[in-house]
């Protein structure tokens, strides 16, 4: 018996002690999952996160009944290496991906790697991943390859496509034009092209409607069931039944949109007898693309946002409700992630974790309400191809210098057309206290010598794992994405 399940027995006694909520008992019918996860949605992006001129009240409801993060955070920055994170339970450069796959690239998720769909899979879920896939194109890298019964989505980000920033198709020659049609993906084969912003104004309908297909047809069967919305990634768009629906605009519009889809999903679980049985999860792969202006989401304040390691681009939303073990109402400020959530459910269903070592931890114990566990200490902040760029130790922050990309000093774009950012800005080293300072303003490294050297001791272990770029530390532990073998 491997380590977690012992753990996971000893949550399981511990929590047969609380007054009112208790793991799942052994003959009970192992709980279904929804994971549904947004694309380029920020902290501030919800009404009970702070949202404003519009509401979310699907998801509100959602916090209510459940638990509320406040310091969730995802893998990285960026859409294919966050997939990757929640997929498998790693950081992303573990398992070899990183930045967002062009859909030329030659590399995806290497097969070899246990997805949460293959885990569940061992105690006999039924499994389907809808939306945006991103973790290669090829087929031998699509969902149905690694472990996913059904599969219906686009396979990388809905601007990879080439049609310009304001809908019309892109010039011969342009730098647009060299992406293939946008194809959406059923099973392994294209059903469908996506050509125009009207075809993506349906993608949320889509996903929504094959979410309530495929709810009600398991609901004999326990199930896993991801949903990652391709929406709120540009090009922007929303279906007729929300368009001009908020007063801010069309990306308050689509956030509407979205949180119809929750309550729908919501509503067919309900419907079908099974909201009690089942845990449904809901965050976003990273932080929102400032310089898109008003067609990129809020940070709720923090600092920076997509494709960097400060707090606004990592830093996310995340909601979980299971009736009957998640009290009502929970609100969580301790440290946890998205590669959590595989042991987590490894946990909650008893199945083995994966082989290969991954660096999630069990969070159940928060979920439980448990006041003294504290599961994830520290995070670490990779970025792009491999570098480590931060460390994090409860609410302290070590972030070493090194070249990024910044949003602050250039005025953001209007209506779907991207302002510049600067892709090299050289950060400087600095600590800072997230529990004073959530947007990352004061260096106070000064004050705190002993906390710096206990991060940089976190941050020199993690070089020589996983290695890092910026001090040419190549890593023992990293292993190799999947690459293409015909052709
Ligand atoms: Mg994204």
């Amino acid at each position: 018996m491997n380590k977690l399940l012992k753990r996971s027995l000893f949550v399981g006694l511990a929590a047969t002690q609380l007054p009112v909520f208790s793991a799942p008992a052994e003959k009970q019918q192992n709980p279904n999952i929804v994971l549904i996860f947004m694309d380029d949605m920020g902290y501030g992006d919800l009404s009970c996160y702070g949202a404003s001129q519009y509401k979310t009240p699907n998801l509100d409801r959602m916090a209510a009944q459940g638990i509320r993060f406040t310091n969730f955070l995802s893998a990285q920055a960026v859409c294919s290496a966050s997939r990757a994170g929640i997929l498998t339970g790693c950081y992303p450069n573990r398992v070899g991906i990183s930045g967002a796959l062009m859909p030329d690239a030659k590399i995806g998720l290497n097969p070899s790697e246990e997805t949460i769909a293959e885990v569940v899979k061992k105690r006999n879920y039924k499994t389907c991943a809808i939306g945006k896939w991103h973790l290669g194109y090829q087929r031998e890298f699509l969902p149905l390859q690694q472990g996913f019964d059904e599969y219906l989505g686009l396979p990388y980000s809905n601007d990879m496509w080439p049609v310009n920033f304001d809908g019309k198709p892109a010039a011969e020659n342009s730098n647009k034009a060299r992406y293939p049609v946008l194809p959406l993906i059923e099973g392994n084969e294209k059903i469908r092209e996506i050509k125009t912003l009207d075809d993506q104004s349906q993608l949320t309908t889509i996903y929504t409607e094959k979410a309530v297909r495929f709810i009600s047809e398991n609901k004999m069967n326990p199930f896993f069931l991801y949903v990652a919305h391709s929406m709120t990634h540009v090009p922007l768009a929303v279906s007729a039944k929300f368009k001009g629906k908020s007063e801010q605009g069309l990306f308050g519009d689509v956030m509407m949109e979205i949180d119809w889809s929750v309550g729908q999903i919501m509503k067919a679980l309900e419907k079908n007898g099974l909201e009690k049985n089942t845990l449904v999860i809901f965050t976003s792969d990273n932080g929102p693309w400032l310089n898109f202006g008003n067609h990129a989401g809020s940070t709720g304040g923090l600092r920076e946002g997509k494709g960097n390691s400060f707090e606004g681009g990592q830093r996310e939303p995340c909601l979980m409700k299971w009736p009957g073990h998640i009290a009502e109402g929970t609100i969580c400020n301790k440290l946890a992630s998205t590669i959590d959530i595989l042991p987590t459910l490894a946990t909650i269903i008893n199945s083995p974790l994966p082989e290969k070592k991954i660096d999630g931890v069990n969070i159940l114990p928060l979920l439980l309400g448990d006041e003294n566990a504290n599961p994830r200490e520290s995070f670490l902040y990779y970025y792009r191809k491999n570098s480590l760029e931060a460390v994090r130790k409860g609410t302290w922050k070590l972030v070493f210098a090194h070249p990024g990309r910044t949003y602050i000093g250039f005025k953001p774009g209007v209506d779907g057309f991207p302002g510049k950012t600067n892709e090299n800005f050289q950060f400087e080293e600095g600590l800072y206290d997230l529990r004073r300072d959530p947007g990352e303003r004061y260096d106070v490294k000064e004050y705190y010598p002993e906390v710096v050297a206990e991060l940089k001791k976190l941050a020199d272990e993690a070089r020589l794992d996983l290695g890092d770029d910026i001090q040419q530390m190549p890593g023992k532990n990293r292993r190799e994405p999947g690459r293409i073998t015909e052709k």
